[in-house]
């Protein structure tokens, strides 16, 4: 296997759409299977070269937790929040609601409180996960702070409040200060989600074009421009010819809500360092190596309407042809509603990370170029 290969692109958007000239970034698509990997790998959810003189990291923060608090204050705290819970329950929505600052106060100091009530619990300390490894050799294109030449990414596989999602850290070194290695410590499988600890995945990286999602695009004229294009053609901006979806370093990002993009304690707006995502999938004739093409079955979507009302569909063979004139099970077709898609027929995904990170969610990792200790964000979004 020589790697994977983007096929070209069904339209050239910048022709279409001049004004995106100089809004393209690239984007290295990291192409993740299942594979051995080593710590000297440049990986997906593989081992980390780590030292032994470090401490595997563990995460004490703020995971989801129904327990009551049970010292004075807390409880004190928590009959407040019922209080003010109660009194929103009635409230006609007007505008924020006068309680919903002391609300979020009350909701931190409660976090705070926890983290100390809870310490020794064993679901409040989670071990983290290796998420991905780059060695510059392999990634020139990271921000490697002088002196580094391998950036590790791990999570804590399980919810956080107040944004429910895995919490990322982001370690930079040089891998010629470690020479004794240190084992991961195991995931703890009873209180972290199996669907955020990903499996180990060999990375095929490949430099591909991409141009902004629509959210991201400097003006709502030309949305709306795309928009209309979008009707006479069977391409989407979204789908086919904006950002690369799946795990990815660096580029635009294919949002799946809306365009978030955090700012460091200094506010610089951070870099898109890393996508780890549920799926490789996007509109599969812009984004599905050529390698893959040639190597997945095919097949026909249909959809039509009904002569009685409603709607149907079936999948038939690439070959076959859908016959609008015999009888459906669920009545006559409308021959002028019938409309056919060419679609891969196994979109499992089996073989990749198994990830299921909520809804076929994807985490954005970020990170300040500018400030040299590298503050990181992350934003995590699902459909
Ligand atoms: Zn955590
Ligand atoms: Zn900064």
């Amino acid at each position: 296997m020589e790697g994977f290969t983007t096929p070209d692109k069904p339209v050239d958007i910048a022709q279409v759409f001049p004004e995106l000239a100089g809004l393209e970034r690239t984007t290295v698509r990291l192409h993740p299977r299942q594979d051995a990997v080593t710590v000297r790998d440049s990986s997906l959810g593989g081992p980390l070269l780590w030292p032994a003189e470090e401490a595997w990291p563990v995460c004490t923060v703020d995971h989801p937790d129904e327990r009551p608090l049970t010292s004075p204050e807390g409880k004190r705290l928590q009959r407040r929040r019922e209080e003010i819970l109660e009194e929103k329950r009635n409230y006609e929505y007007t505008g924020p609601h006068p309680l919903d600052g002391e609300y979020a106060e009350l909701e931190t100091s409660i976090r705070e409180l926890r983290r100390v009530e809870f310490a020794d619990d064993p679901a409040a300390s989670l071990p983290m996960a290796p998420i991905a490894q780059f060695y510059a050799r392999d990634i020139p294109e990271l921000p490697f702070p002088d002196g580094t030449d391998v950036c590790q990414v791990l999570w804590c596989p399980t919810d956080h409040e107040p944004h429910y999602g895995p919490r990322p850290l982001v370690r930079w070194r040089n891998s010629a200060d470690v020479t004794e290695i240190r084992a991961a410590t195991e995931p703890d499988r009873e209180f972290s989600d199996e669907e955020s600890l990903p499996s180990p995945c060999r990375i095929w990286p490949e430099r591909v074009t991409e141009y902004p999602h629509a959210d991201d695009l400097p003006s709502a004229e030309l949305r709306a421009r795309i928009a209309e294009w979008e009707k006479g053609t069977e391409w989407t901006y979204y789908e086919h010819l904006s950002a690369a979806p799946g795990s990815k370093v660096g580029g635009w990002i294919s949002w799946v809500q809306y365009p978030h993009w955090p700012e460091c304690g200094r506010g610089h707006r951070m870099d898109h360092l890393l996508t780890v995502s549920s799926t490789e999938s996007g509109g599969w004739q812009s984004w599905m190596p050529l390698e893959e093409q040639a190597t997945t079955t095919f097949v026909k979507q249909v959809w039509y309407q009904l002569v009685d009302g409603g709607s149907s569909g079936t999948t038939i063979g690439l070959d076959e042809e859908f016959d609008a004139t015999e009888m459906t099970y669920w009545g006559a077709v409308a021959p002028e509603t019938v409309r056919e898609r060419v679609v891969p027929e196994d979109r499992s995904g089996s073989g990749r990370l198994d990830l299921m990170l909520g809804d076929v969610g994807d985490v954005y990792v970020f990170v300040c170029a500018v400030c040299p200790d590298r503050p990181v964000g992350v934003e995590f979004q699902c459909c």
